[in-house]
């Protein structure tokens, strides 16, 4: 059996707070549990929404939480040349066209992309565009460890996706599955915002393992998001509170109470190190909750 790959894969797009956490936690917790890695990966490929210094705090806040990582920190920002290789190849084989579209033109047409461009000549196309995918063979449903049967419609799952935005920045589909393969990432656990476009990264996982890239198909369990009281989910964006350094042990006991595992009344007085080795012996993913909870500090 392949050994257990996990990541935890955060964005520097500003400090870590309650729902990073949870993510954190659930990963590590389950790498932790099934004697596997766990590994971190700076997903570093959008400058415009990076905060300075956020990478580096992002680090010491996951070691203040005694969340020790194995091997090194992979930087996107230093894989570009790894993407574009394969980004060339997809080009070579005829996998991927150039569009012009703007998000008007898209919206104006329901939402999601006609494959408009798909037979466009290069001097029909203006420049910058877009690089999208064609999608013949887009996966519409898969299994998550904890939510069952996870489908989308049809025209989600066969749209002809961005790989390479219009600014020339790599897109986030493109690079987590590159890198979730290269890696040997066996099993993702993260957020369920990310829950519909699974899809789309296994539409271009089986792609690419037909002989580009050889990887094991991925296992994905998919936690449930912290929102605020009015339902919007704690993010970055919205301004959540970054985590309290000094109220890592009662953070970290509410992370766990988060994801309904084992907490008593004398867990308070252990430390960090030895919470985490007890509730990696008691991890359950069976009493995790499937909705998305509400927290408040
Ligand atoms: N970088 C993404 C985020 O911070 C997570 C990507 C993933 O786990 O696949 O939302």
């Amino acid at each position: 059996m392949t050994q257990y790959r996990g990541r935890f894969a955060p964005s520097p797009s500003g400090d870590l707070h309650f729902g990073s956490l949870v993510a954190a936690l659930g990963s590590y917790l389950d790498a932790k549990a099934n004697h596997g890695q766990w590994l971190v990966r700076m997903e570093d490929i959008d400058p415009p929404r990076e905060v300075a210094g956020a990478a580096e705090a992002i680090l010491r806040t996951l070691e203040a939480f005694e969340l020790h990582w194995d091997g090194e920190v992979a930087y996107q920002s230093q894989r570009h040349d790894f993407y574009q290789h394969h980004l060339d190849r997809l080009i070579q084989d005829g996998f991927c066209y150039g569009c012009d579209c703007t998000r008007k033109m898209i919206m104006s047409g329901g939402g999601l992309y006609q494959g408009t461009c798909q037979h466009k000549s290069k001097s029909e196309l203006a420049t910058p565009h877009s690089l999208r995918f064609v999608n013949n063979n887009g996966v519409s449903s898969f299994e998550d460890r904890l939510l069952g049967k996870i489908s989308v419609e049809g025209e989600f799952a066969n749209e002809d996706f961005i790989l390479k935005r219009k600014d020339g920045l790599y897109a986030y589909q493109l690079v987590v599955v590159l890198d979730d393969m290269e890696q040997g990432i066996t099993d993702v656990v993260r957020g369920s915002d990310l829950l519909e476009v699974t899809t789309r990264q296994m539409t271009l996982f089986n792609h690419l393992q037909k002989g580009q890239l050889k990887a094991e198909p991925i296992n994905y369990l998919h936690l449930p998001l912290a929102i605020t009281d009015n339902g919007l989910k704690l993010s970055k964006q919205n301004h959540a509170k970054a985590l309290d350094l000094d109220e890592r042990k009662s953070l970290m006991l509410k992370a766990l109470a988060f994801l309904d595992q084992r907490v008593e009344d004398d867990y308070r007085d252990m430390s960090l190190q030895q919470l985490l080795q007890l509730a990696t012996t008691q991890w359950n993913i069976h009493s995790i909750p499937k909705e998305a909870q509400v927290f408040n500090y």
